[in-house]
């Protein structure tokens, strides 16, 4: 008989930012797939009966193609496993969880997605910062920073006026601010990278648009991190474990 398989979006890396869904999913699975981003320090407890398997990128081997990912999810759940993807955040936000649905839906293989919660707003919010808060910013875009946006983009994401998200924007951080403020993004415009958001090694660093590409140099900003650009960064309020200096920095920059 064919199993399933459920793409669970596990939150941003704390263990009750799951949801009660996914949770569920996870103690009835057979078979669970998870990656780097994914919560997994306690997954054998989460998914006892489970057979789990790494399928990210571990330091100094190489990480399973996309393609491998699928043909695992197809074959445990054509043997007849409950298969769980355990993808970070939510699955269809720059999780490729579309090309593991569509991969499961081809080979007749019962497929569902239970969202999560994404970094692109949870992560934020562990920095004390709201991405939209009435009279500064009413609108939010979330921006794959893995490829440089296009001028066109980039034109149309500095005069939108609203806060910009930007996940996997470290790589690209130079030409993304750069491009910003080449199309009229002021140099006092606040900027707030916010690395390893959840975990116990949680940094906030809190600059401008003028100045981001210099600080996040001398911080050593790494991945994973989100960036938060826009006034609402002003808002930070002390609500992490480095909070207060985060707090000064974004007051002095006051609305
Ligand atoms: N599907 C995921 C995003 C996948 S793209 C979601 O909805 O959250 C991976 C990017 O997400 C990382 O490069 C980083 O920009 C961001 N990210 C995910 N978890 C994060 C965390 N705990 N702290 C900081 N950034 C995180």
């Amino acid at each position: 008989m064919t199993g399933s398989v459920t793409l669970v979006g596990g939150g941003p890396g704390a263990d009750d930012l799951i949801t009660v869904g996914g949770a569920r999913a996870l103690a009835e699975a057979d078979v669970v797939l998870y990656d780097r981003l994914a919560p997994h320090d306690h997954l054998a407890t989460l998914a006892p009966k489970a057979l789990l398997i790494n399928v990210g990128k571990q330091p100094g081997h190489h990480a399973i193609t996309q393609g491998a990912i699928e043909q695992l999810l197809v074959e445990h759940a054509l043997s007849g496993s409950r298969v769980v993807r355990l993808k970070g955040g939510d699955p269809y936000v720059f999780g490729r969880g579309s090309e593991e649905v569509i991969a499961c839906q081809t080979a007749g293989v019962p497929v569902t997605v239970i969202p999560g919660v994404s970094s692109a707003i949870a992560v934020p919010a562990a920095a004390g910062i709201p991405l939209t808060h009435r009279g500064v910013s009413h609108l939010f875009t979330v921006v794959s920073g893995h490829a440089v946006p296009s001028e066109s983009e980039l034109q149309h994401l500095a005069g939108l006026g609203g806060t910009i998200v930007v996940l996997m924007g470290v790589a690209n951080l130079v030409p993304i601010v750069q491009g910003l403020a080449r199309y009229g993004l002021g140099a006092d415009v606040p900027v707030a990278m916010i690395e390893r958001g959840f975990s116990a090694d949680q940094t906030t660093t809190i600059s401008t648009v003028g100045d981001a590409v210099t600080d996040a140099a001398s911080a050593r900003v790494g991945n994973p991190a989100v960036l938060v650009i826009g006034e609402v960064v002003r808002l930070a309020y002390s609500g992490d474990a480095d909070a207060s200096a985060l707090y000064e920095r974004a007051a002095a920059l006051s609305l």
